[in-house]
């Protein structure tokens, strides 16, 4: 048996599906995906730290005596290639996006495809309703999935006994394809156990805190998952270890499972990557300027503005936020949820296909146990509720740290907002409605 072991988004040696499933001679590779790529700036901080991810697996390969062949460009050239040269099959893990699922079929017409599925807690065939439907709705979801999940966790250790096939490859460089090297944020910096030491030191306030955002309650893992930098099992095995030690870890845990949820609707609903879920047609209005201003921060809304430009410097926004600015987009605004996807798509650093348009079908009241279309977040209320002293709004936007903060919260009260919150709340709530009727 010749396999290649191809890593994507599971850069990691422990609890490691295709390692699991290695057999005989094995070539592990990466492909730095020019599909993939070509659509991203060439100051993109991803692509450095997805770059700097994979040569830690390298050094992590070496270390069990194998290797990584890294490439760059489009993989169905590379298997076809592969093909040729005799190879068997080839063991990936897999996720539900439309590009990887295409892809992915693609390869597969060249050479036997091995699915691993470790990039999630769940396969989501495994959890269904009794009359073997998806579930629609997260708690009920929770629920069934939750029961003895504890007990069904084992981590998987490496295959023995693999023969590495040598294989030459030329010197990919992030120069050569088309990027610069960025100065990544000391988040980025910290490796997966660091994190992990730091999350212990105040997983106690999670519960009360994660959604104050001038306080770093939460993990800040999202970007570890995207790249599978930590197995997701593994993350839910030492939170039951930490339970253990009598710290309080269930509502972390429920969010993990948020993730599932998300990719569980994909995989069940694939169109809903680009339809409403709900079957609603909603009469966005669409505004290109106003939704410039929304990208750029220069909404005139405080809160607004500085969790837009925060995104745009550091790829970083808050849960919290993300609901805040996503529901003054797709209410406030009327702007389709799919222009907003997109735009933070190109800027969060963990952005993640199934979460991201779950999420945002969920603010814009169209997707799977969405926010009710009546549920508005008032900017202004949210950052007196959960920054009444303007802490993160000064932290971003430094000309006005001298401010007093109640202005922060007031309508109007330091800038002109681009809209009429209560009457654009209004129009939005009609429009919905007619809309919702009429699905
Ligand atoms: C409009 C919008 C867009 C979003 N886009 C993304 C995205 O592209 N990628 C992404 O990973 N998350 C997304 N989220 C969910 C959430 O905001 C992030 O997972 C969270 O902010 C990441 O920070 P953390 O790692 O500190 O999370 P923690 O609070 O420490 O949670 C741990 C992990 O649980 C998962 N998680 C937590 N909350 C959620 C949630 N509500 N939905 C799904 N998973 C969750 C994430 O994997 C997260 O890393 C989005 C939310 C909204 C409202």
């Amino acid at each position: 048996m010749r396999q290649i072991l191809w890593f994507r988004r599971d850069l990691r040696i422990h609890d490691s599906g295709i390692l699991a499933e290695a057999k005989d001679e094995v070539l592990p590779i990466f492909i730095f995906d020019s599909n993939i790529l070509n659509a991203l700036s060439a100051d993109d901080k991803r692509v450095t730290f997805l770059f700097e991810a994979v040569r830690e697996l390298r050094s992590q390969l070496r270390l069990l005596g194998l290797d990584l062949a890294i490439f760059y460009g489009d993989p169905i050239e590379i298997f076809s290639r592969f093909k040729e040269e005799g190879f068997d099959e080839v063991v990936a893990s897999v996720d539900f996006d439309a590009y990887a699922k295409e892809r992915d079929a693609k390869v597969e017409n060249l050479l036997t495809f091995k699915r691993v599925y470790d990039c999630f807690l769940l396969h989501p065939e495994d959890v269904l309703k009794v009359d073997n439907t998806p579930y629609k709705v997260f708690t009920p979801f929770y629920k069934t999935a939750i029961v003895g999940f504890e007990d069904t966790v084992m981590l998987k250790s490496p295959a023995q006994n693999l023969k590495l096939i040598p294989w030459e490859t030329e010197d990919i460089t992030l120069e050569k394809m088309g990027f610069t090297a960025q100065k990544l944020p000391e988040l980025l910096r910290q490796s997966v156990r660091e994190k992990l030491v730091l999350f212990k030191s105040k997983v106690f306030s999670y519960d009360n805190e994660r959604d104050y955002f001038y306080k770093e309650a939460g993990s800040d893992l999202g970007m570890y998952f995207r790249f599978g930098l930590i197995s997701v099992k593994e993350l839910f095995s030492i939170m039951i270890a930490w339970r253990k030690e009598g710290l309080e870890v269930e509502t972390f845990i429920r969010q993990l499972f948020w993730r599932e949820f998300y990719n569980y609707i994909l995989y069940h609903f694939p169109e809903s990557e680009i339809e409403n879920f709900d079957g609603s047609d909603i009469p966005w209005s669409n505004d290109s300027v106003l939704f410039e201003k929304w990208c750029e921060g220069k909404t005139g809304v405080p809160i607004i503005d500085a969790a837009m430009i925060h995104l745009k410097n550091t790829g970083k926004m808050h849960n919290r936020l993300r609901m805040i600015t996503a529901s003054f987009l797709t209410k406030n605004l009327l702007i389709d949820w799919r222009w907003g996807e997109k735009h933070f798509a190109k800027y969060l650093l963990d952005y993640e296909a199934s979460s991201n348009i779950g999420s945002w079908q969920w603010a814009a009241g169209t997707g799977a146990d969405a926010a009710p279309y009546f549920r508005i977040f008032n900017p202004y209320l949210q950052s007196k509720k959960f920054d009444s002293e303007g802490l993160f709004i000064k932290s971003i936007l430094p000309k006005i740290r001298e401010v007093d903060a109640k202005l922060f919260h007031m309508e109007n009260g330091l800038s002109q907002s681009i809209v009429d919150i209560k009457a654009s709340r209004k129009l939005a709530i009609a429009v919905f409605k007619r809309a919702k009727d009429a699905a």
